[in-house]
């Protein structure tokens, strides 16, 4: 075993259960169009296809957290329309925990996904309602308890990120980090996060190297206990309390990318909060992650309960 790890044992206070994953993010729709080639600036591409799915990094995690055995509580925002009531039905029917899922008066959100030949994708998100979304402190106290899993992407606004991963953070919770879409300097977030995970492209922006070892030193220097930097099909760099390790992504035939980072995160947050360490969990989350890009859509990509579990075994 490699590595000091923040989560060997599943820590409960009172009840004995696994550690809760309660996932502070976005909900969306996403319509996927696929192309031959990605459109360059000035271009028109004609879709080859087209498909709405349920997307949004935040119920991606939640979703694949929940087929993966976790308890599941979501914080998020959808707007008041049918497109909102199609989403918080799919999360009850997932059997996550929607009491704090919050509606406003907007539109849910959108994602328009371009996707090529190669699965090679582009995704331009509009975030009316995770924009404005500001989470209650007491009810993420009431619906956490110390030593559950918090899990935070960069879909939300930098202030509601900041202020609710240091809360969370002094209040005994442990933390996940998936910064994309990174708008914002989140260095100074790190000594409040547990396990950072980010993609190359993220990597090298926030630690300011393209060098992904480099950057996975870069970044736990910053602050964060265990960071993981995602790279594709080359699978994963781990860099924890003893050093760098390099986790081989199974082999696989990519047709769609999208979802592929969410349903690794959402696996790995899963698997670590029921105890397993993260060295073992990393080939849990890639396999899943494996199985997602070999499908096409985003949630539709993603594999069931049954065929998680025998991912998972
Ligand atoms: P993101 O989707 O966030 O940009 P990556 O592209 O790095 O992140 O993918 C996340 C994980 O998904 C990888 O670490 C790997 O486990 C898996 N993955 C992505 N692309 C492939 C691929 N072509 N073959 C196998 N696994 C892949």
């Amino acid at each position: 075993m490699i590595g000091t790890v923040v989560s060997d044992a599943p820590i409960s206070e009172d009840d004995g259960t696994p550690a809760r994953v309660c996932v502070v993010g976005n909900a969306a729709i996403d319509l996927t169009l696929r192309v031959t080639e990605l459109p360059r600036a000035g271009e028109t591409s004609l879709a080859t296809s087209t498909a709405l799915d349920f997307g949004g990094k935040g119920a991606n995690q939640a979703v694949i957290a929940a087929r993966a055995g976790a308890h599941v509580v979501l914080f998020a925002a959808t707007g008041d329309d049918h497109d909102g009531d199609r989403i918080i039905a799919m999360l009850d029917a997932e059997h996550i925990d929607t009491s704090n899922v919050v509606r406003f008066a907007c539109a849910t959100d959108l994602s328009i996904v371009t996707v090529d030949a190669r699965g090679e994708n582009t995704i331009v998100t509009r975030n009316d309602a995770a924009g404005r979304y500001r989470p209650d402190t007491h009810a993420f106290d009431r619906a956490t308890r110390r030593g559950d899993w918090v899990v935070l992407q960069g879909n939300l606004s930098a202030e509601v990120t900041e202020a609710l991963l240091k809360h969370a953070h002094a209040h005994g919770r442990r933390t996940m980090f998936n910064p994309g879409p990174v708008g914002f300097d989140c260095r100074p977030l790190l000594p409040h996060v547990d396990v950072l995970v980010v993609n190359r492209i993220e990597a090298a922006t926030l630690a300011q190297c393209a060098d992904p070892e480099g950057a996975s030193r870069s970044l736990r220097e910053a602050g964060a206990h265990d960071v993981l930097v995602t790279l594709g099909a080359n699978g994963v760099i781990w860099c924890g309390g003893d050093g760098i390790q390099h986790a081989q992504a199974p082999r696989t035939v990519a047709v769609d990318t999208v979802g592929a980072g969410d349903a690794f995160c959402g696996t790995l947050v899963a698997e670590i909060a029921h105890g397993v360490p993260i060295a073992q969990a990393l080939p849990s989350a890639q396999s899943v992650a494996a199985f997602v890009v070999a499908h096409r859509g985003t949630q539709s990509s993603f594999p069931d309960r049954a065929t998680l579990r025998e991912l998972l075994s």
